[in-house]
């Protein structure tokens, strides 16, 4: 897999590199956000859905596990899997992540690993201190990240 890295110095700058996935990423794709608590995964998610024009404010989902937002430009499913840890649950979230036409952000996504595609966006989030993160976006898609870095 390659990468490529943002650094951000604030809240808005993550949310606008949030924003540039939302425009770059093709229907279906998953992304999987990795990265401590704080670190700014659901800071992230909120970019993406200002970009796909979505209204409703973004929380973590982690009480209720997956939350579906329909009212953009194209269907954003946010998943939480913190609460999953590692139970065998069926609760049919394999049919929502990469749901058709839509976006899946997923945090914690190491706790529905099997489920993940092969071709999962993987974003690593790094607090480097303050208000400072790195921002690390690998995939085996080049022409991807090319697009990212250059949007
Ligand atoms: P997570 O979902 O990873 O637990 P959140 O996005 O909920 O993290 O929280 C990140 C917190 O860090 C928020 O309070 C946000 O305002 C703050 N923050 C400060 N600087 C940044 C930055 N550069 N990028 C993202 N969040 C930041
Ligand atoms: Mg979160």
């Amino acid at each position: 897999m390659k990468y490529i890295t943002f650094q951000t110095s604030s809240d808005l700058e993550t949310r606008q590199i949030g924003y540039k996935i939302a425009q770059i990423l093709p229907n279906g794709s998953v992304v999987a956000l990795l990265g401590d608590l704080g670190a700014g995964k659901t800071t992230l998610v909120r970019g993406v859905a200002n970009g796909l024009n979505i209204r409703e404010v973004v929380q973590s989902p982690t009480f209720n596990i997956m939350k579906i937002y329909l009212k953009g430009d194209r269907p954003l499913i946010h998943i939480d899997a913190y609460r999953l840890n590692d139970v065998n649950t069926d609760i049919g979230l394999e049919e929502y992540i990469g749901y058709e036409n839509g976006l899946t952000m997923i945090e914690w996504p190491l706790f529905i690993e099997k489920l993940l595609p092969k071709d999962t966006i993987y974003i690593e989030l790094i607090h480097d201190g303050e208000d400072k993160r790195t921002i690390k976006i690998s995939s085996d898609n080049l022409t991807l990240l090319e697009a990212l870095k250059n949007a």
